[in-house]
Order: C-alpha cells, then sequence, then structure tokens
C-alpha cells in the first residue's frame, strides 16, 4: 500500500520493529550498522534474537564497511508499483557485504554504460526516503561522483 506524503508518493515503508530500529536507525546516521555475535563474531542480516552460527543470545551493533559484491541482481522493466515510475529501469540486487551477510537492495547512479554483473564492488548509498526512513542503497564502486 502506498503512502502519501504531500504530493510525493511513497514506496511501501519497512516496518520498524523493536529488533530492527538499531538497523534503520544506523542509516540515519549515516553509518550502516549490522548486528554483530559477542560469541562468536558473526556479522548477521537480517536482525534476529539469536546467532544463527552459534546460537548466542549475546550481541552488539556494529558499523560495516559498505562495501560489498553484487551476488545477484534483476532488471526490472516493467511497472509494478507506481511509486517507482521515475526509476524504470531499476535494479534490485543481492549485495554480499565484505562482512559476509547479503543484504537486498537496489542500485542507484547507473548510466546506460554501466555494466552490472556478479561479482561487480559496490559501496553503501544511504538515501533519505522520509523523515523517518533512510534506505540502504548501492552503487557501482570505482565510478567518480
Ligand atoms: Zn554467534
Amino acid at each position: 500500500m502506498a503512502t502519501e506524503l504531500g504530493e510525493v508518493l511513497l514506496p511501501p515503508l519497512p516496518q520498524i520493529t523493536e529488533e530492527t530500529r538499531p538497523f534503520w536507525d544506523s542509516c540515519k546516521e549515516g553509518a550502516l550498522k549490522l548486528q554483530r555475535c559477542s560469541d562468536c563474531s558473526e556479522f548477521r542480516f537480517p536482525p534476529s534474537v539469536a546467532c544463527p552460527a552459534c546460537a548466542s543470545m549475546n550481541c552488539s551493533w556494529e558499523p560495516v564497511s559498505g562495501k560489498g559484491t553484487i551476488f545477484s541482481f534483476v532488471t526490472f522493466q516493467r511497472l509494478y508499483h507506481k511509486a517507482f515510475a521515475s526509476l524504470l529501469p531499476y535494479v534490485v540486487a543481492v549485495v554480499e557485504l565484505e562482512e559476509g551477510p547479503r543484504l537486498l537492495t537496489r542500485l542507484v547512479g547507473l548510466n546506460e554504460a554501466d555494466v552490472v554483473k556478479c561479482g561487480a564492488p559496490v559501496r553503501l548509498h544511504l538515501e533519505p526516503l522520509s523523515d523517518d526512513v533512510v534506505l540502504p542503497l548501492f552503487e557501482l564502486a570505482g565510478k567518480q561522483g
């Protein structure tokens, strides 16, 4: 369901819960943070109560580099939601961060000369969507601007 903010049509907004709030807050603060297990040191995403690697309940939120590579992607040519009309065509990607976890995200800053391929290096691009939500999107690394 779309949310109207003034005359701007917003895409569906994330449902921020107590468990995911530190993630979204870190995006608003300008430095992406993920949960890190206090016992085995594994980073994890999405947020969870227990570590998927060792089942520990102890964790902290720590900054990650914002660097990664494209694990998989698809280019959307068809409009599925009016809020994305101005973006067509756009690339939805699974980015594997240097720290290990994979995020489902969107690539930005692409032009027709850019070649998107699996394994390509990307870097974090934080994009404000509303007063409460800053999206962790990615752009190809090595590009100027
Ligand atoms: Zn662990």
